[in-house]
């Protein structure tokens, strides 16, 4: 059949990991269309994630720290919350970013076609034009035909089954819309994104509980680490419930009720005023006409990819939270560069050693490779260095030496294989331990480094050289 469009690459969707395969194709020399249904750039990090959920952790974060400085003679009034200026600040710095895409692409002549993609054979794929802010199709259609394709169409919100439509329950979406604070909010789901807007709408001034169905909040992180955060928050919470299942979820005129089971399950449902549910978010991959282009989904919706980002058909490459965990905005990132190098015909590979993890909480919480716990888990010898920030200077001049930074060694060859740090800013410092761990850096070498003084980020060599000191088994 015809075609409207012709290109050598065509990316679907237009979130971190599609713009960014999407430069780096037409920087090597591409003609790239980019097949996006919203009218932005920038995906759900940009729009509905990443971005405006940290520029509203960012106030809560002043509020905080300045409500700490009383006890150092330096006393603040309660806050004054405009809420609809708070809405428009976080407005606006999604405004400036998709704004800063929009050019990025116009200046590398990247074409957007608005619209649903959906495959209709290999090499064809049809748009149907959608208008407005949302997805309204126009019934316009066009057709575009691409040499290679890149699958970038990301993930959505699971809805639970028993989670009913009231303007008082809502995803992380509708909780970004910051419509109000509630007196008593639910946090249904204990991972990072649940915990980041808890933490904003606590610091705004709500009371918080949270259910959990496995046995601790923030899966993934060191238990360790999880408790420094835990005690510092301790005071936002009324009930934090582990090990319990939410089974109902009913809207009543007064409120919202929610029904618990489990052995620390209040016996009574419990009335809310929201309900934020973050269980998880879902693969976009059935909703394509994938098969129509002969692409392999898995039942979930994820699209398998090799090491270069194909997919089953060597001219359809996948990435970003389509094609597995995490799923998070860097990991996509990286694997677009691979999949457009590739569509480029450069021979690239994903071959990170690890992707870091980081819970823009107050105090944050970031880690990085093989974790204690896993390693217990899998019964593989490790060993550690913990560098408590009691020990900081400047975590003490801060105010702030609850945290701690460990590092975690293969105690074979003392190379750096892991690390964790919880404290004001650790999702900033854990690049470096990234970087130490791609470099295959040993103890030595981290703590030899000169870390300017007094920082934060000091006690990433501090934790190495008491590592170097413990040793006497030097490799
Ligand atoms: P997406 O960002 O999901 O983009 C996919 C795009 O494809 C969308 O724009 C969609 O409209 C479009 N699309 C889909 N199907 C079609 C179709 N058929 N036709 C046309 N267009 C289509 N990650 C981090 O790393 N750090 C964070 O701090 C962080 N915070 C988060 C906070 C929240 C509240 C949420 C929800 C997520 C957060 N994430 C964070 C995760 C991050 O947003 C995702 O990992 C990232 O956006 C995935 O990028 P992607 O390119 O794979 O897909």
């Amino acid at each position: 059949g015809g075609a409207d469009i012709e290109c050598d690459v065509m990316v679907l969707g237009g979130g971190p990991g599609g713009y960014s395969a999407a430069f780096r194709a037409a920087d090597l020399g591409q003609k790239v269309v980019i097949v996006e249904r919203y009218s932005t750039l920038g995906g759900v990090c940009l729009n509905v994630g990443c971005i405006p959920s940290k520029a509203l952790l960012h106030n809560a974060a002043v509020i905080d720290e300045v409500s700490h400085l009383a006890a150092n003679g330096i006393k603040f009034g309660k806050p004054e919350v405009d809420i609809d200026l708070l809405r428009g600040y976080k407005e606006k710095v999604i405004g400036k970013l998709t704004g800063g895409l929009a050019g990025m692409a116009k200046a590398r002549k990247v074409q957007i076609v608005r619209g649903n993609g959906r495959f209709i054979d290999p090499h064809h794929i049809e748009v149907s034009v959608t208008t407005g802010n949302g997805r309204e199709e126009s019934g316009e259609k066009t057709i575009v035909k691409f040499r290679n394709a890149i699958i970038a169409a990301g993930s959505r919100v699971v809805k639970l089954p028993f989670i009913p439509d009231d303007p008082r329950v809502v995803d992380s979406t509708g909780a970004l819309e910051l419509k109000a604070v509630p007196e008593k909010m639910l946090i249904i789901g204990g991972g990072i994104i649940g915990l980041e807007m808890g933490t904003v709408y606590s610091t705004l001034g709500a009371r918080l509980d949270v259910v959990e169905m496995l046995d601790g909040l923030m899966q993934g992180a060191d238990r360790d680490l999880v408790k420094v955060w835990q005690k510092w928050n301790a005071h936002r919470f009324d009930n934090i419930m582990l090990n319990t299942k939410t089974v109902a979820v009913e809207p009543k005129e007064d409120g919202v009720y929610v029904t618990f089971e489990g052995e620390q399950a209040p016996k009574e449902p419990q009335r809310y005023d929201l309900v934020l549910y973050a269980t998880g978010r879902a693969p976009n991959g059935k909703l394509l006409g994938a098969e129509n282009a002969g692409v392999a989904v898995t039942d979930r919706g994820f699209i398998p990819v090799d090491k270069q980002q194909r997919t089953n058909v060597p001219h359809i490459y996948a990435i970003g939270d389509i094609v597995g965990q995490p799923m998070l905005a860097h990991k996509g990132v990286h694997e677009g560069h691979v999949a457009a190098e590739n569509c480029a015909d450069h021979k690239a590979f994903f071959d990170a050693r690890v992707i870091p993890g980081v819970a823009y909480t107050d105090p944050e919480v970031a880690w990085v490779g093989m974790t204690e716990d896993e390693a217990k888990k899998q019964g593989i010898k490790v060993e550690k260095s913990v560098f408590p920030w009691a020990a900081s200077g400047r975590a003490i001049a801060n105010g702030r030496d609850e945290g701690f930074t460990k590092l975690i060694f293969d105690p074979a060859t003392h190379q750096v294989i892991g690390g964790g740090i919880v404290g004001p800013h650790a999702g900033d410092m854990i690049g470096e331990i990234c970087l130490a761990i791609e470099m295959g850096c040993d103890a030595e070498d981290i703590a030899k480094t000169i870390h300017p003084h007094p920082t934060m980020g000091e006690s990433i060599g501090m934790a190495a050289e008491v590592f170097e000191g413990s040793c006497t088994d030097l490799p």
